[in-house]
């Protein structure tokens, strides 16, 4: 069996999801998924040729070969890492499908039948900062089932080049979280997003103001470039830190794990570099007692490449679902909407274990969707 043939379709979800598919000289077709960005969809048919003509059942050789092939071209990270990703997810969907087993099987096997998510809840009811909005959202989004939220700390109260924030943000932030935490009860799992936004002075007081609210994690204090400050704050507070959704490749994430910069990794995985990297990610994780949760705004199909690895994965806690308004996600896939009481069920079926609806995205996308599964 040999590649034949890649294609992308973009569809606007939340994000522009970059769908792929490879077909091959057996009439046997894969889907993989490229997390959104300028330029992704375009380097995907660039790459195209490192593909055609292998045999898609090898898939950490081929992405090995295609990686290193990508390094004199900026293949460490960026659009090219990303591209890949979605490539290198394609190849475990055929593997899967040529073999008869869910992709889990072919990563060692399930820990668990169900996949933990949390629901990205960015701020209250309608944007608003209010900490009884916060709680009214809370509320809202706990009565679906979800037993994990995550917040964002996106208030424009800083310094936006010196990161500096302004003293009466800390008191804000702690009347938003007590509010959210009052109104969803001990039982429902917090975590608060930063997005890179502060100072190291400023992170290190925050997380301890954080400490007697016994988060699930506190997300990207600082910017992701210096790891040697996250170890620093890391070291100041009992709060969880993650971190990992900017890094590329496993030699990306490499230096937050051994510096046990953080106590919770969260790589992308159609971003990371695919299914193996994400693999040995969270393996290397495993061997520092850091807990695995990749980040993730992917369409439901990139979702469920990530479920899969998230039920081959010991050390993981839970996985991102980032479309909680965004009515194409629910019926992407001819499985419908794949979130049940939060958590979703492992795929058993080959592959990805689950097919994308053509209907809903012929209606969506139009004519780019039709050429697409022609
Ligand atoms: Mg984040």
């Amino acid at each position: 069996m040999k590649i034949t043939d890649v294609r992308v379709l973009r569809v606007r979800g939340n994000f522009e999801w970059n769908i792929i598919r490879m077909d091959t000289s057996d009439g046997l077709v894969g889907f993989g998924e490229a997390y959104w960005g300028p330029g992704v969809a375009n380097m995907v048919i660039e790459l195209k040729n490192l593909f055609i003509g292998q045999d898609p059942t090898n898939p950490e050789p081929i992405y090995t070969k295609a990686y290193r092939s990508a390094i004199p071209f900026g293949g460490t990270g960026g659009t090219v890492t990303t591209a890949l990703s979605g490539l290198e997810i394609a190849l475990w969907d055929i593997y899967g499908k040529a073999v008869d087993l869910p992709i889990y099987k072919l990563l060692g096997g399930k820990f668990r039948d169900g996949v933990l998510v949390y629901a990205d809840c960015h701020a209250g009811e309608g944007g608003s900062i209010e900490p009884s909005d916060y709680a009214e959202k809370a509320i809202k989004v706990k009565k679906l089932g979800f037993q994990a939220l995550k917040f964002d700390f996106d208030f424009t109260c800083y310094d936006p080049f010196s990161r500096k924030l302004r003293p009466e943000w800390f008191r804000h932030a702690v009347k938003v979280v007590e509010a959210v935490k009052n109104a969803v009860g001990d039982n429902v799992e917090l975590a608060f997003d930063c997005h890179w936004a502060f100072s190291v002075a400023d992170a290190v007081k925050l997380a301890k103001l954080m400490e007697p609210y016994g988060l699930m994690w506190l997300e990207d204090l600082i910017p992701p470039e210096n790891v040697n400050a996250l170890e620093k704050i890391s070291k100041k507070t009992s709060t969880p830190l993650c971190s990992g959704e900017n890094q590329y490749t496993r030699f990306g994430i490499m230096p937050l794990i051994e510096k046990q910069a953080v106590d919770v990794i969260a790589p992308d995985i159609p971003k990371v570099g695919g299914l193996i990297e994400g693999k040995k990610i969270a393996d290397l994780a495993d061997m520092h007692y850091i807990l695995f949760a990749p980040h993730n705004v992917a369409s439901p199909l990139g979702t469920v490449a990530a479920v899969h690895l998230c039920a081959a994965t010991p050390n993981f806690l839970t996985l991102e679902f980032h479309s909680l308004d965004v009515p194409i996600w629910k019926k992407m896939l001819r499985e419908g909407y794949i979130i049940d009481n939060g958590y979703i069920k492992v795929p058993e079926r080959p592959g990805l274990g689950v097919e994308l609806d053509m209907k809903t995205l012929i209606d969506c996308v139009g004519e780019e969707a039709e050429k697409f599964f022609s």
